[in-house]
């Protein structure tokens, strides 16, 4: 099969600036955490690409530990890209990243020079590329003085291995001090990668006032708190979704409680009177603030894809929404 994307691929995608820099974002990127690993159907993953790209969703996000296994994540995206995408390469931004734990060893997790430019390299060659458009140091290391990490985040792009750094679940008080170094070393802080939802709003706390200041963008994970806001969950727990895969331990204290259901099932209620999904209004109610430049959302299937891009159509909440939006999440 030959892919040939859709001519009318820029038609209605919104693009929104990262923070005080040149580059545009899809108000909707993909992130290949869950479903595009060695476990999964590589066909689906395809297909979920491709119609991603159709619709113009430009920006794809990978780690280096994302499948499982480890790795895998990113030999199914090269794959994608040796097959069908490395003749769009320059319509794309592929981002990666390294913090977490990724080999045996102590080279092989947190925030040293050792770890980050060898687990950059490994990235690359997994996806079949010369270069990274973001690479991201993952998490905060206690340890690591942050002028090691920041150093080696501005070497991988001096040496070509990317072409900006962003961090992920910084502080507000880390990210200013980051994002100093990194402006001293003439490789500014493009982006900071925090999850955020309606369940989890941790970065209203301080976060978005730093990255408002220091004119860096920010991407929100997770924005389905992993499918709990959306319909998947209201009856029962269907085969096949994340929640029955890993036995409702789903990552980041993400639980399908009864309590959470009550939740999605009057904002459902809100939804529906903006002729919107849930899932569309979760992902649209993280894009209402300006200093948010992205929605990252996952996909087990093509579908929902295309139910998020379709979220950008309305983006604009009136206050008595608001106001109904946060008191049910504040009962
Ligand atoms: P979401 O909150 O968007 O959850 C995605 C999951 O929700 C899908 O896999 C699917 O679950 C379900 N879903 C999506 N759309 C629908 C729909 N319309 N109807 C019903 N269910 C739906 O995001 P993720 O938690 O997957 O995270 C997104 C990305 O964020 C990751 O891929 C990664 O790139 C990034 N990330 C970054 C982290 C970091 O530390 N920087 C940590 C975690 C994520 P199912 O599979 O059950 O069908």
């Amino acid at each position: 099969m030959t892919y040939l994307p859709a001519a009318t691929r820029y038609d209605t995608m919104t693009y929104r600036r990262t923070g005080r820099s040149g580059l545009k974002l899809p108000a909707v990127s993909l992130g290949l955490w869950y479903n595009f690993g060695g476990v999964d159907v590589f066909e689906n993953g395809r297909a979920t690409i491709h119609r991603a790209f159709d619709l113009g969703i430009t920006h794809f996000d990978l780690a280096n530990n994302y499948g499982p296994p480890y790795g895998s994540a990113e030999e199914t995206f090269g794959r994608i890209l040796a097959k069908d995408l490395k003749p769009y390469r320059d319509e794309l931004i592929i981002s990666s990243k390294a913090g977490y734990d990724m080999w045996p060893g102590p080279y092989g997790e947190w925030g040293s020079r050792k770890y980050l430019v060898a687990s950059c390299d490994q990235s690359l060659k997994r996806m079949g590329l010369d270069y990274v458009d973001i690479f991201y140091h993952h998490r905060p290391d206690p340890d690591t003085p942050l002028e090691e990490t920041m150093g080696a985040l501005d070497f991988i792009v001096r040496s070509g291995r990317a072409l900006y750094v962003g961090i992920s679940t910084y502080s507000p008080a880390q990210t200013r001090q980051a994002a100093q170094i990194l402006r001293e070393l003439g490789t500014p802080c493009l982006i900071h990668q925090p999850r955020y939802n309606m369940f989890d709003r941790w970065i209203e706390d301080g976060l978005l006032d730093v990255l408002a200041e220091e004119g860096i963008g920010c991407i929100g994970f997770s924005p389905l708190a992993q499918g709990i806001l959306t319909d998947k969950y209201l009856q029962d727990v269907p085969e096949g979704s994340r929640a029955a895969k890993y036995e409702n331990q789903l990552h980041w204290g993400d639980k399908v409680t009864q309590n959470r259901l009550a939740k999605v099932r009057r904002l459902n209620e809100i939804a529906q009177a903006r002729g919107q999904s849930m899932a569309q209004m979760a992902i649209a109610w993280t894009l209402r603030l300006p200093t948010v430049t992205s929605a990252l959302i996952g996909a087990s299937k093509v579908r929902h894809v295309e139910e998020a891009v379709a979220a950008t159509s309305n983006l604009v909440f009136s206050e008595e929404e608001l106001a109904q939006i946060e008191a049910i999440l504040a009962d």
